[in-house]
Order: C-alpha cells, then sequence, then structure tokens
C-alpha cells in the first residue's frame, strides 16, 4: 500500500481564504484583526517562525505589530509590555513567542496575558476551557491537525487515536481535542512500555516527540492515518518528521508530509484564532 498524502500546504490556503472571508467582514465592519507578536532574544529559529507569522498576517489583510525585545530584559518590563498589548484596542491577539531566557518566568508571563487575546491557547483560563468543553483558542498545532483531518474527510468517532508526546503546545491538546470528537485517545511518553504494541493499534496516529524518522513503517498499523508533527533537522541538515517517511508510506493509508504537511497549518489556525479574538472582542461573535 502507498499512503495517500495530506497535502498541508494546499488544505492551509483554502482554510486561510475561508477565514479571510470572515477577517474582510470584520474589515467591513471597522474592525481590523490585529496580531502581536513578541519575541525575547535572539534564537534564529523564534526569528523565523515570527517572521512566518507577521507574513501570514499581512496576507489576510491583517494588522500586525512584530515586538524584538533583548534577551537581558526583565521581567517586569515584559510584563509592562503585555500590560500594554492588553490595552492596545488595535491589538486582538497576543503571542509571546517560546521558550523565553531563563531568567524569566514563562508561565507568569503567559498568565499575564488577557485571556481573550490569548490567541495561542495557552492562558490556564482556555487550557480549562478546553478541558471542560470547549476553547475560544485551541491551541494552534494540534487545531491545525483537527482541520487537516476534517478537510480529508477522515471519520474521527470510535477510532482509535495514539498520541506519542504528551507536551502542553501539542500532546495534550490534541488528546482532548481527539477525545471531543469521540475518538478513544492513548497518551504515549518517553516512559511507555513497548511503545510499537500501542501505536500499532492506532487508527490515527500523531506523532510529537521532536526525535527525527523515530516512527518507522514496522510500528505502523496497515491502512493507518498517520500524522506528523514533529519538525527536525537530520545529520544532513534537511528538515524531518518524527517519522520515518519513507517506510511509514508504504503501509499507512493517510500520511502528512513534512514539510508541507502539520506546519502550514499551524500558522493559519493561529491567523483563525486572531479573527475569532476580534470578533469576540468586538462584540460581533461569542
Ligand atoms: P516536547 O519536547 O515538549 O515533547 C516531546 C514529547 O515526546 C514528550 O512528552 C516526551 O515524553 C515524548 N518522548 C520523547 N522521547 C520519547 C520516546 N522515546 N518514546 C515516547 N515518547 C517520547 O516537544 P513538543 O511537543 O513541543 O514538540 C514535538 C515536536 O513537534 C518537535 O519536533 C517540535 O519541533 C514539533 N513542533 C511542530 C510544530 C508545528 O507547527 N509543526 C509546533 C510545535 C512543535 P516525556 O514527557 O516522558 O519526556
Amino acid at each position: 500500500m502507498t499512503a495517500q498524502i495530506i497535502d498541508g500546504k494546499t488544505i492551509a490556503q483554502q482554510v486561510r481564504a475561508e477565514w479571510k472571508v470572515r477577517a474582510d467582514a470584520l474589515k467591513a465592519r471597522g474592525v481590523t484583526p490585529g496580531l502581536a507578536a513578541v519575541i525575547v532574544g535572539n534564537d534564529p529559529a523564534s526569528k523565523v517562525y515570527v517572521a512566518n507569522k507577521v507574513k501570514a498576517c499581512a496576507e489576510l489583510g491583517m494588522y500586525s505589530k512584530h515586538i524584538e525585545l533583548g534577551s537581558d530584559i526583565s521581567e517586569a518590563e515584559l510584563l509592562a509590555e503585555i500590560a500594554a498589548l492588553n490595552s492596545d484596542p488595535k491589538i486582538h491577539g497576543i503571542l509571546v513567542q517560546l521558550p523565553l531566557p531563563k531568567h524569566l518566568d514563562a508561565h507568569k508571563v503567559i498568565e499575564a496575558i488577557n485571556p481573550d487575546k490569548d490567541v495561542d491557547g495557552f492562558h490556564e483560563k482556555n487550557v480549562g476551557a478546553l478541558v471542560t468543553g470547549e476553547t475560544p483558542f485551541p491551541s494552534c498545532t494540534p487545531y491545525g491537525v483537527m482541520v487537516l483531518l476534517e478537510k480529508t474527510g477522515i471519520a474521527i468517532e470510535g477510532k482509535h487515536a495514539v498520541i506519542v508526546g504528551r507536551s502542553n503546545i501539542v500532546g495534550k491538546p490534541m488528546a482532548l481535542l481527539l477525545l471531543h470528537k469521540n475518538a478513544t485517545v492513548t497518551i504515549c511518553t518517553s516512559k511507555t512500555v513497548d511503545l510499537a504494541k500501542h501505536t500499532r493499534d492506532a487508527d490515527i496516529l500523531v506523532a510529537a516527540v521532536g526525535k527525527a524518522n523515530f516512527i518507522t513503517g514496522k510500528m505502523v498499523k496497515p491502512g493507518a492515518v498517520v500524522i506528523d508533527v514533529g519538525i527536525n533537522r537530520n545529520a544532513e541538515g534537511k528538515l524531518v518528521g518524527d517519522v520515518d517517511f519513507a517506510s511509514v508510506k508504504e503501509v499507512a493509508g493517510y500520511i502528512t508530509p513534512v514539510p508541507g504537511g502539520v506546519g502550514p497549518m499551524t500558522i493559519t489556525m493561529l491567523m483563525a484564532n486572531t479573527v475569532r479574538a476580534a470578533e469576540r472582542l468586538s462584540g460581533f461573535s461569542k
């Protein structure tokens, strides 16, 4: 079997066009959705991510503010920047690019963001809403995976979804979103015994491990849907996922490539969350 490729680039373009209609509708009512991206320090990967987010805002005709702060900024100064963005009426979404330098308490910084502008969905209020039901701001990568599954026409209800990884930004929210859609969910971690036994039982397998080519064809059930969240560089410096694409594509029914799978969806869902934040803050939706 050769798996069907889930083309994240094409789906992301389609989803962006759908959200542009909503952004344009807001603009027609005098509200331009605005995103502020705060970056602290000089991490080159973080700089690329933030530049891409700002570019995507421009594509949707949204307002964006890119705030670069020195790595020696104090916590009080950073909190003051966030307070200013919280009260800026042109800003509907605030993201603070992680990781932060060690002297800054990331939890405190995230909790300082107005939860109604927390478009990354990391504030405890929004995480709690996800646990108990529905959050207005699902965290962008797992939200993107859900949209990829939906747009590809993959049914979730009753399926066994296995997620490898339990981070707060990918694994845990992914599990909750799949659970809300009535999947039976297993979460695997570095402490899981006989990982392959679990992954081979998955109808939907999500890899969010951070290890290049970690999931191999032998770990996958024939016909399974395999979603690769990982972004890694291999020994040759090439961008690869957590899934060994060459062996898994011969076994799986569907597979996302890296690059061009989950990655483009993450930014798209950030745009979606920002438009939704603008709709809610301006009273045009709940
Ligand atoms: P973390 O490092 O925070 O989490 C990795 C998880 O993998 C942990 O829960 C860890 O378990 C688990 N793990 C590590 N080794 C094993 C193992 N041998 N067997 C089973 N589980 C294991 O990573 P993130 O969740 O932040 O990111 C995961 C990957 O996704 C990275 O490659 C990252 O770059 C990428 N990413 C991609 C995004 C995108 O837009 N496409 C967005 C965000 C991340 P334990 O908890 O026990 O340590």
